[in-house]
């Protein structure tokens, strides 16, 4: 029986709303309510922070190092992985080893493994499965803005004229935004909602325009209404001249997305077109609320930056109520971009320019750096499976459910001479090809602060005594470091040892160029980080109490102070639908799952909602089943077997299958085993949303 002491503070476990949750003990357990002071919910939780006290338990857990499954010693399993490491570089060089994160890391976690890696080890390999998420928006915002700045906060969403809510389903997938706007709506019912989404989900009940498109025309969709701006007169001349580049060029390539051409591109009627540009024309705060369906495609950089265009054409940024947002997916999305643990990143949103590249070097007192980024998520896998990489240090994440072509990363691991995985389950599909296996800390155990989609800082607290024999991810990575001899740089004590570093490199020799900068919080005391209430970067000296919405005076990152119009070129998807795979796949999350339902498939409510994988399509698509009949789903890459969910409001020609399903809860229901391994040439982001596929009756 593990032990439950008083009410404790936290935030939540699962997406990038980053609610703040209160755990309350009871005789047996805990209850979970809303943080009522907490900004990103204000007392709100949806059903999985809800249930969060119902996955608490211990079945299931890694509660042992183990080396081949065998239990053994931390000194021999920190050893060992130790030893492993050092032969491989000895043998193969720094390039040869490679780490993968997860957004489930806390920061203090993150960072520590990204010094080791990128700071000692010298290699650019450590990347994360933010990369699946994620990445697009990254380079998106980089190109126009000169940083990885998210511009908006929650409050602008109370403050709209309209939201544009595209590639999410937000009402399943960050559902306490979802209820936020939807009681905006109700308090002002004139505020428009508009949901583009070729699938029509939970997210449409709120919407007065839904706009079905054509799976992974997006792109053409915003050219089309920036160029409907132009033409009817309502680009913001004096915004444009004053503070960006690029308007000229970008106008003139939207000029051929005509409402006809982008009618057409779009598979949407004219009318429907033209009542979605009246609304954004006419309005004067916008919000283009963006996720998955927009990132995950071999053209999400451009999808995302054909969305900025559309505010700064308009100056619909920097002001209440206005602004391109994205949120992310995971808890702490956020807090790895921030560190460094995207392979193209170095440190607290540096790159590897040769000064940042020094000026790292100085602070970390190491002339080891990593002088060129490392191989991202999908090509960190393929360089396994042709042998350049040869161990890998797999942390808080299941790629052989997650990554696209998943069947092939499963191979891959089972060839790699050395794979270790830091985990809270001992049975994942990861764990079973992996040679050496350390339990971490979980949520409610261990300590740390993530960052949600509105640049929040939060701690997570823990609740819970360790269990068995686990520890924190800084610690193990701490303790591998000092075996690797670097004993003085990963001296950390605690995890505000940590944080205090990472505020200290986010201002160090900043002098205000750089947007992520919190060496306000660099001087914490313990007790202070213990008791950090929520608060949103910058966190500097011009702005002690954080910054509540970016971009206001109308200065960007880039080094003229000016924002950029990228002019795009859309594209449609790499893989397009044939004879032979007729049907558009769509991958997405159901309301009460996460992830790889490790721990929401722990709750016996959780999984009542959804119990089993599903194929949901329209019924035209496949005439001969029926409403729980079993259907094959099959792509050039594979096949599941899924239930059939026939449902008249899908478009014809597009499926849904849901992500979170994996051999611990279903066999072949692995969706990734069905996705290429293509992505976005800029930010290496798979395309996971628009993959060809055949169903048949089975
Ligand atoms: Fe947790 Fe997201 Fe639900 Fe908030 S909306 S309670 S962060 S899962």
């Amino acid at each position: 029986m593990r032990c439950y002491p008083t009410a404790v503070s936290t935030t939540c476990a699962y997406c990038g709303v980053g609610c703040g949750v209160r755990m309350q003990p009871q005789a047996e357990g805990f209850t979970a309510s809303g943080e009522m002071s907490h900004p990103a919910n204000l007392g709100k939780l949806c059903v999985k922070g809800a249930a969060l006290g119902e996955t608490l338990n211990l079945t299931g857990r890694l509660l042992q190092p183990e080396i081949r499954r065998v239990p053994v010693s931390w000194s021999q399993a920190l050893d060992a992985v130790a030893q492993g490491l050092q032969d491989t570089i000895r043998q193969h060089g720094p390039q040869s080893v490679a780490f993968y994160g997860s957004g489930q890391l806390l920061t203090e976690d993150y960072y520590v493994a990204n010094k080791l890696m990128k700071g000692f080890i010298g290699s650019g390999n450590m990347d994360t499965n933010s990369r699946l998420c994620m990445a697009s928006a990254v380079v998106g915002y980089k190109r126009a803005f000169g940083a990885d700045a998210v511009p908006c906060c929650y409050q602008d969403l109370d403050k709209a004229d309209c939201v544009i809510i595209t590639g999410s389903n937000t009402a399943w997938a960050h559902p306490v935004v979802y209820q936020r706007i939807a009681q905006a709506k109700k308090e002002r019912p004139e505020m428009q909602i508009i949901v583009i989404d070729p699938r029509h989900t939970a997210t449409c009940d709120i919407a007065d325009l839904h706009l079905p498109l054509r799976p992974g025309s997006d792109a053409a969709l915003f050219c089309g209404a920036l160029n409907a701006m132009r033409e009817h007169n309502k680009i913001d001349s004096d915004f444009l001249q004053q503070h960006t580049q690029g308007a000229e060029d970008t106008l003139s390539a939207a000029q051929r997305w005509t409402l006809a051409a982008t009618a057409d591109f779009c598979g949407l009627s004219v009318e429907r077109l033209q009542a979605f540009y009246q609304i954004i024309l006419a309005c004067e705060r916008l919000i283009t609320l963006f996720s998955m369906g927009i990132n995950q495609s071999s053209s999400g950089v451009d999808k995302c930056n054909a969305i900025i265009n559309l505010h700064l054409a308009s100056g619909r940024i920097g002001r209440e109520g206005c602004g391109p947002f994205s949120i992310t997916g995971q808890p702490n999305a956020m807090g790895g971009r921030e560190v460094g643990g995207l392979a193209n990143q170095l440190a607290a949103h540096m790159g590897f320019l040769p000064e940042d590249v020094e000026r790292v070097g100085r602070f970390w007192g190491s002339n080891r750096v990593a002088t060129a980024p490392g191989l991202n998520a999908v090509d960190m896998f393929r360089a396994i499976e042709e042998g350049q990489i040869k161990a890998i240090w797999i942390m808080g994440t299941n790629p052989v459910v997650s990554l696209p072509d998943a069947d092939r990363v499963r191979t891959a691991l089972a060839r790699c001479p050395l794979v270790i995985v830091s985990d809270i389950v001992r049975d994942t599909d990861t764990t079973q090809v992996a040679h050496i296996c350390l339990p971490a800390l979980g949520w409610g155990e261990k300590s740390g602060t993530v960052t949600n989609s509105e640049r929040c800082i939060s701690r997570q607290r823990a609740f819970l005594p360790p269990p068995g024999e686990a520890k924190p991810d800084w610690w193990i990575i701490s303790q591998v470091a000092q075996r690797l001899g670097f004993e003085e740089a990963f001296s950390y004590q605690h995890p505000a040892d940590i944080f205090r570093e990472h505020a200290r490199l986010s201002g160090y020799e900043n002098e205000g160029t750089r947007a992520f900068d919190i060496s306000g919080l660099a001087q914490l005391s313990n007790q202070q980080w213990h008791e950090m209430r929520p608060i949103q970067w910058p966190v500097n000296a011009n702005a002690p109490l954080g910054t509540l919405r970016l971009f206001s005076d109308g200065k960007f990152y880039h080094p003229d102070g000016k924002a950029r119009l990228i002019p795009i070129t859309p594209r449609l998807p790499v893989n397009l639908p044939t004879i032979f795979y007729p049907l558009v796949m769509n991958t997405g999350r159901v309301r009460d799952q996460w992830h790889t339902m490790t721990r929401t498939g722990k709750s016996a409510r959780l999984m009542q909602h959804i119990s089993e994988p599903f194929c949901q399509y329209h019924p035209d698509d496949c005439p001969t089943a029926q409403q729980g009949d079993v259907l094959r789903v099959s792509s050039a890459y594979g096949w599941l077997l899924l239930r059939a969910q026939p449902d008249s409001l899908q478009a014809r020609g597009s499926v849904f299958v849901p992500m979170h399903w994996n051999n611990q809860f279903s066999q072949q229901a692995r969706v990734d085993s069905l996705i290429a391994a293509c992505t976005d040439p800029l930010s290496g982001q798979p395309e996971s949303k628009q993959m060809p596929v055949r169903i048949q009756r089975w």
